[in-house]
Parts: C-alpha cells; sequence; structure tokens
C-alpha cells in the first residue's frame, strides 16, 4: 500500500505541477496581489516613500496581458510572463522579482511538470540572484526574508519528501512568518531606510507578497 493508512488518495502521487497548475497559480497570485495592491502600498506609505502599490498594479497588469497572449510551453511559462511583467516596471522590487520569477520560469528545464525539488533550487537560485543584484541579506526588512525562509521550507520538504502539496503549504507558512517578523526590523535597503525607527511595527510589503504569492500555489489541489 502507498501512503499512510487513512489518508491516502490520488493526490499523494502527483509529483509536480504541469503547465495548467503553474499558470493557475500565476493567475491566484496576480488577483490576490491586484486585490491587496492598495493596502500594500500602504505600508510602503507608511515605512518607505509610498510607491510599491503602483508599481506592484502596474505589474499585474502587464503580467496579466503577458499570460493571455501566452501559447503554453510548460510549467515555467507563466513565471517567465511574470518576470518579464516585474522586470520592466519601476521600483526597485520590480527588477528584483524580475530576477527572482526568471529563475522560477527555468527551472523545470523541457520538463512537463515542475517538481518539488526544481522549485526548492529555483527559489534558492533566485534568492541568490535578489541578494547580489539588490545587495541585501536577511533581516534588512525587505522580500529576502520571506523568500529566504520560504527556501529554507522547500529543502527542507524535498528532503522529507513531501508532496508538492505539503510543500508548497509549508512555504507558504514560512513565507509569512517571516513576513510577520519584518515588523520588529528597521529598513537597512531600499527606500524604506529613508524613515528608519518610524517603520518600527510595519510588516515589509515587498515580503507580504512574497507570501501572497506562495499563499496561491495550488496546494489544495495537489
Ligand atoms: P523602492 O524601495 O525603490 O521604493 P518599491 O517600493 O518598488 O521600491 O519596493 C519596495 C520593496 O522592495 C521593499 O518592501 C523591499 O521588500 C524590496 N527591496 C527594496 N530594496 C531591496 C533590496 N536592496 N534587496 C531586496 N529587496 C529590496
Ligand atoms: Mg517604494
Amino acid at each position: 500500500m502507498v501512503g499512510r493508512a487513512g489518508t491516502h488518495s490520488w493526490v499523494d502521487l502527483v509529483s509536480g505541477l504541469d503547465a495548467a497548475a503553474t499558470r493557475a497559480w500565476a493567475e491566484a497570485f496576480l488577483t490576490a496581489a491586484e486585490r491587496q495592491a492598495a493596502a500594500l502600498g500602504e505600508l510602503d506609505r507608511e515605512a518607505g516613500d509610498g510607491d510599491f502599490g503602483t508599481n506592484l498594479t502596474t505589474a499585474v497588469r502587464r503580467a496579466r496581458a503577458g499570460l493571455e497572449g501566452e501559447v503554453p510551453t510548460g510549467p515555467g511559462g507563466p513565471f517567465t510572463v511574470l518576470s518579464k511583467a516585474f522586470m520592466a516596471t519601476g521600483g526597485t522590487s520590480g527588477p528584483l522579482y524580475g530576477m527572482w520569477f526568471r529563475e522560477l520560469g527555468k527551472a523545470a528545464g523541457d520538463d512537463d511538470e515542475l517538481a518539488v525539488a526544481q522549485l526548492g533550487v529555483a527559489v534558492r537560485c533566485g534568492l541568490d540572484a535578489v541578494c547580489r543584484l539588490g545587495g541585501a541579506a536577511p533581516g534588512d526588512k525587505t522580500m529576502i526574508d520571506a523568500i529566504a525562509p520560504a527556501a529554507d521550507a522547500l529543502e527542507t520538504a524535498v528532503a522529507e519528501g513531501r508532496s508538492v502539496g505539503e510543500a508548497l503549504s509549508a512555504a507558504a507558512r514560512a513565507a509569512r512568518a517571516g513576513t510577520e517578523a519584518t515588523a520588529e526590523l528597521i529598513a537597512r535597503r531600499g527606500r524604506a531606510t529613508w524613515v528608519g525607527e518610524v517603520a518600527r511595527g510595519v510588516v515589509d510589503p515587498g515580503a507580504a507578497t512574497v507570501a501572497v504569492f506562495f499563499e496561491t500555489a495550488p496546494s489544495d489541489r495537489i
């Protein structure tokens, strides 16, 4: 018998995300990001320069248009669309998300499914790219504080042989916890450094957007 007694279902047998699943993920993320853009922008107004919500909305609209014209080419396609949309958007966050999504887009190569292990490697490589490009480190109150714990969670899930659904849920919990923890930090990177102590108590919007991304993963369906 495969799986745990009583809890086994076909769900346990799915090893990765196909192109339809990653597309559904990208679309769910865009819907949630658009819905939360004003609130996220408010965080940047309190602890930064206030442009985050506008930047995010611009990227979301560009990504939607890109997805509409996207011919399915594999599980990485939708993430590559996100990458290009964010890359072309202003603010510090745009190009950094662009670099990060680029790694997710490349992760599956020519495979029909994006495996958890590939996703874990991509999230880690994307994190390294963001650190290199932006010069920030964990604890600087940036998106890194959500991406790094998500990368750790995915690697742990792979080591423990978890299903894709379990791995994505763990990544979402880790990214959210990392985001909540940014409230206690003072920014050392980006324009949020201008406000110093005023930012204490305010969650970093860049990290929160990463949490939203993992929370919209299709973890309940696989
Ligand atoms: P800006 O800081 O230029 O106004 P945005 O408002 O578009 O850029 O994005 C702000 C978000 O970008 C922050 O919430 C933070 O998560 C992220 N960020 C800013 N600077 C960096 C950096 N050097 N490295 C990683 N993330 C950063
Ligand atoms: Mg800003």
